[in-house]
């Protein structure tokens, strides 16, 4: 009997992390994505206009995210990612000038933030104690009811971190999703909130090695192959129709939905998940050489930008939550965003508007509202050989690339335990 085959469609992150996976239990994997490349939301791309190649988007890792951890072992690209020495996190108000950096403590233990030195200028001991309000957060609550009401910290950290990480206005995240990322990186000591990025590109992290291990294991990767629809009997799925064919399952063929949620939900019938999102805007800004003395990661409050990294002589700005910038014009976004990035590394007042490219995700993620959390659907489906995977899966996290990879290495265990149990 021919070895059952297990189709992995889309080739995002988690779609990678299935067929990784999948390969590595010698598993005979077909990774089908709609585009010309593997990556979908995390990918690298080369523009002309810089000269440079960029990510679709600033990509910030942490050190605790065990998953990403384990594939990057997994398919050799352990060392790509790079950060900061320390787990520090820089800080600049716009408006005042005024800088801090929030360094995690060694332990569990906050000391130093509980006896003074490690706290936010202007910030009481009270303002902290009031985040462990997060670990019993209701399914309703959302980041600004928890933890709005502080006081500066607040805004001077809870804002931008919720932001960031939710990709959702704090008016609207949900508070209880923000929690585990608290207790898997700060929660556990600095050695697990090292912020990380990847070193030359997220595809040359995330993607090319995962290719690279996929095609030494003999798995078929077939791009430009869009799935126009998914064809179901009672039990089971019977057949993929792709553009020009349409490919007829095997009684032990499996297949790994990794599409994000609205493709989904056009596919698989009944499948009422979190359709609502929001943008993330970036702008890239070609400096006319790498600043010496300048940070590779500044957090701002109180401007448009939210997140300067830089990588050489790029500089990249990160808007979370972005529906509105999303709407305006690409020059306008530009010269609304340099004066911060000259302010955040310090550049000379008069330093003119560089070559820039704005890279406009509109839907970046879901929107992490806690109504958009209730509906997200756990991997396995009412058909014994479907199952899902992606980041807007009901994994736990926020969507994030640590919850895609962990949503795929799901998908692929639930896939070897239903062969070995057919
Ligand atoms: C600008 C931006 C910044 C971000 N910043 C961060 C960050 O700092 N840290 C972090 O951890 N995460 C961040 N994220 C989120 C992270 O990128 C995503 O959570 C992750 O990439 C999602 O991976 P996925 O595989 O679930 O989905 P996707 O990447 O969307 O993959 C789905 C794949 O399915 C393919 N596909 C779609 N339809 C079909 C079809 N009909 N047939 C076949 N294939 C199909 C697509 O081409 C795509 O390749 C960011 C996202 C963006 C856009």
């Amino acid at each position: 009997m021919a070895a059952p085959r297990i189709h992995v469609i889309g080739a995002g992150v988690a779609g990678l992390a299935a067929a990784v996976r999948l390969a590595q239990g010698d598993q005979k994997v077909v990774l089908h994505d709609s585009a010309g490349h593997a990556g979908g939301r995390c990918r690298s791309l080369f523009d002309s206009q810089l000269d440079r190649r960029i990510d679709n988007g600033n990509h910030l890792i942490l050190s605790g995210n065990r998953a990403i951890r384990d594939y990057l072992e997994t398919v050799g690209a352990a060392d790509s990612l790079t950060g900061p020495a320390d787990a520090s996190f820089p800080f600049r108000d716009l408006k005042t000038g005024e800088t801090w950096v929030v360094r995690p403590d060694e332990g569990r233990v906050p000391w130093s933030v509980l006896f003074g030195p490690g706290r936010v200028p202007g910030t009481r001991l009270g303002e902290y104690l009031r985040a462990l309000r997060l670990a019993c957060a209701g399914p309703d609550e959302t980041i600004r009811d928890c933890l709005a009401g502080s006081g500066p910290l607040f805004e001077r950290f809870w804002e931008p971190l919720a932001v960031g990480v939710l990709n959702t206005p704090v008016e609207t995240a949900s508070a209880k999703l923000l929690w585990p990322v608290i207790k898997e990186t700060f929660g556990r000591g600095r050695a697990a909130c090292r912020p990380l990025m990847a070193r030359v590109g997220l595809s040359e992290s995330f993607v090319d090695p995962a290719l690279d291990y996929l095609k030494a294991k003999g798995t078929e990767v077939r791009f430009n192959d869009r799935v126009r629809a998914l064809n179901f009997g009672d039990e089971r799925l019977d057949a993929i129709d792709f553009a020009g064919r349409t490919e007829t399952l095997g009684p032990d063929d499996r297949v790994v939905l990794a599409v994000p949620a609205w493709t989904a939900a056009d596919l698989v019938p009944g499948l009422d998940g979190p359709r609502e999102a929001h943008a993330i805007v970036n702008a890239h800004f070609r400096l006319s050489a790498p600043p010496t003395s300048a940070l590779p990661l500044v957090g701002l409050i109180c401007g448009t930008a939210q997140w300067v990294f830089l990588r050489g002589d790029v500089a990249s700005v990160t808007v979370s939550a972005a529906d509105a910038l999303a709407a305006e014009a690409n020059d306008a976004i530009a010269r609304k965003l340099w004066p911060e990035v000259r302010a955040a590394l310090d550049l000379p007042a008069d330093a003119g508007l560089p070559p820039w490219r704005i890279v406009k995700e509109k839907r970046a993620t879901i929107a992490q509202t806690p109504a958009a959390d209730r509906r997200r659907p756990p991997p396995r489906t009412r058909w014994d050989n479907l199952v899902l995977a992606g980041d807007w899966t009901a994994t736990g996290l926020p969507a994030t690339i640590e919850g895609a990879i962990r949503s795929g290495f799901r998908a692929a265990d639930l896939v070897v335990t239903s062969l070995s149990s057919a």
